[in-house]
């Protein structure tokens, strides 16, 4: 038997891969936090969905494992990829005392990617991503990890940038990175990346460091090599131009 983690991409059907929603199509059971199952109400219809509150996690596994061995084909979503703070791992980790249960792990496009294309070209080097959520991670791993990504001058994308309870985790981050990155280095901000309402920003470090933003916020902090180019973010990556400026 199976189970299938999925990812649904960002949220336009445009960028969800045909596998996934051949996936989902065939599902009997769509297992999913609410607000990613508002994103594909048409695949959804019809179809015994089980939808709880943020904090369940475990017990929408759980759920899973339950309805999967009543012999139903059952798809937990995710936003984006399924693997990268998504169920993937969780789903993994409840089949260690399981033996006649797999989990099939459908790739998404994930958030960074998503805001990465409306910004520009960002990650065309060693990046790291980071989420700055202290729910399971605590506080003081994640900033030894941006400690580590700002020494390494890794462009570093930051998901979970802050919420109604952790309103100065994004400064916090900045930061740590200003002790290794130039105020000046070129970032930039998306919200609602690849979805209705998407809203993007370039600016530097030093201002990413003061902006407000929600849990629908990837931010992407550049490189040295990170720069604007027609208000577009470019990671160059040390190819030699020799191009005629036109006049
Ligand atoms: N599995 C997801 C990530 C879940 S963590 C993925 O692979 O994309 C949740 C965080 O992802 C949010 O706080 C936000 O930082 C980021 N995120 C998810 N969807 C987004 C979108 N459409 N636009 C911008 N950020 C997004």
């Amino acid at each position: 038997m199976k189970i299938y983690a999925v990812g649904i991409g960002p949220g336009d059907r445009n960028y969800m891969a045909p596998y996934a929603e051949k996936i989902i199509s065939e599902c009997e059971v769509i297992i999913g936090y609410t607000a990613y199952l508002k994103l594909i109400p048409d695949l959804v219809t019809g179809k015994e969905v089980i939808d709880t509150g943020m904090k369940g996690e475990t017990a929408r596994c759980e759920l899973a494992f339950q309805e999967t061995k009543l012999g139903k084909k059952v798809a937990v979503v995710s936003s984006g990829d399924a693997g990268i703070y998504g169920m993937a791992s969780l789903l993994m980790e409840m089949t260690e005392n399981e033996t006649d249960i797999e989990i099939e792990v459908v790739p998404g496009i994930t958030a960074c990617v998503a805001a990465a294309s409306l910004l520009g070209a960002p990650l065309a080097n060693d990046f790291a991503v980071v989420s700055l959520s202290d729910l399971l991670t605590s506080w003081q791993t994640i900033e030894k990890r941006l400690e580590a990504a700002g020494l390494g001058d890794f462009v570093v994308c930051l998901y979970n940038p802050g919420s109604k309870t952790r309103k100065n985790s994004l400064r916090q981050a900045c930061e740590i990175l200003l002790k290794h990155k130039n105020p000046q280095t070129c970032c930039g901000y998306v919200r609602n990346a690849l979805r209705n309402n998407r809203q993007y920003q370039l600016c530097s470090l030093q201002e990413l460091s003061d902006i407000s933003v929600d849990m629908l916020t990837t931010a992407i902090v550049g490189n040295s090599d990170t720069k604007q180019i027609h208000n577009k973010l470019v990671t160059t990556r040390g190819y030699r131009l020799q191009r005629k400026k036109l006049s």
